[in-house]
């Protein structure tokens, strides 16, 4: 049970595939990226398994030393099939069978999850949730995904669903959302969201402060020209700010109260942000947990930052073996 073991691993993205052979104490061993704009689904996962071989050749492995391949893919998914459904951004993948080509290309059981879940397991394994048994992850990016371990093991919930914190109600006439409910935690702080929202609201309004981080051209806001206008002092980015944190607040606010978790880990827009993200958002949750379940709770931002996906895959099998009774994230280091 001590001895560590190679572990491969694809994340899966809209635009972009990572794939990643490491040790399971997290040890990289090789890593590789492709583009997957366009491309045609049979050829690409060739492509996958023809680099998984590659690097687990070039480590010095068989395909038998692999203890599993881990993907990491975006929603909708038939995640216990291995089956990408819709990826966004790229419509010539449908219903394509990741785990089936992968694991008979590469003789390797192959084990799927959605990404929010296999950042979380990510950063459980190898980041910040490291020891942890009531710990939650939310991807704060361009939308928000949630991953939640409870009682030290990842809630995927009957269908697969768990942990979709971004999908909460958090108003009932609040914008509507990707999702198609209205008022969803993400249609307030989601970073596609709030692009949108600003595009809307300065409309015909080229030297706002706003715009002009973004280039100069109204289509082109993102939540990063938010930040740079909040930093300049602009009194709408700030008030604009202020209102996405106190709805950051409510979202988390109703985690800790709901799970009563020991760390919440926040991803890209939290650390990417910083204390601007943080300061406010630990003023305001006192208005949506109680005091003791925040005084119990560490909020941080993620250790693995940008390489959380590359991670991500090993992570999925490492809880895999877990859950069979295989592996102990508790024991070793
Ligand atoms: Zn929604």
């Amino acid at each position: 049970m001590t001895s560590h073991f190679p572990i491969l691993g694809y994340d899966v993205g809209g635009t972009k595939i990572a794939a990643s052979l490491m040790m399971s104490n997290g040890k990289v061993l090789a890593t590789e990226r492709f583009d997957n704009k366009d491309t045609d689904p049979a050829e690409m996962l060739a492509r996958l398994a023809d680099s998984g071989a590659r690097m687990i050749a070039g480590a010095g492995f068989k395909n038998s030393d692999i203890r599993g391949i881990g993907v990491s893919t975006p929603g909708p998914a038939d995640i216990p099939n291995g089956i990408m459904t819709r990826p966004p951004n790229n419509p010539k993948w449908r219903n394509v069978r990741i785990n089936e080509t992968l694991s008979n290309a590469l003789g390797i059981e192959a084990i799927m999850e959605n990404d929010a879940n296999a950042g979380m397991l990510a950063e459980w394994f190898f980041g910040a949730g490291r020891g942890c048994r009531d710990v939650i992850y939310l991807t704060m990016s361009t939308g928000i995904g949630g991953g939640i371990i409870a009682a030290g093991h990842l809630i995927d919930g009957t269908g697969y669903y768990g942990g979709e914190i971004g999908h909460t109600v958090i108003d009932l006439n609040g914008p509507e959302c990707g999702c198609g409910m209205h008022g969803c935690y993400e249609a307030f702080c989601g970073g596609r969201a709030v692009a949108l929202r600003l595009q809307k609201e300065l409309a015909g309004r080229p030297d706002h402060a706003i715009v002009k981080a973004a280039g100069g051209n109204v289509t082109d806001i993102d939540f990063m020209a938010l930040e740079t206008a909040v930093r300049q002092g602009d009194a709408y980015a700030c008030r604009v700010w202020d209102e996405i944190m106190v709805r950051n607040a409510q979202g988390i606010g109703i985690l800790i109260n709901a799970l009563n978790p020991e760390k919440i880990i926040l991803g890209t827009i939290a650390w990417a942000a910083g204390d601007l993200f943080m300061e406010p958002l630990r003023k305001y949750l006192p208005r949506f947990c109680w005091q003791v379940s925040l005084d119990g709770c560490e909020i941080t931002t993620s250790a693995l930052r940008r390489d959380i996906g590359a991670y991500a895959g090993p992570a999925i099998v490492l809880n895999h073996l877990y859950e069979k009774g295989l592996y102990d994230p508790f024991v070793q280091s």
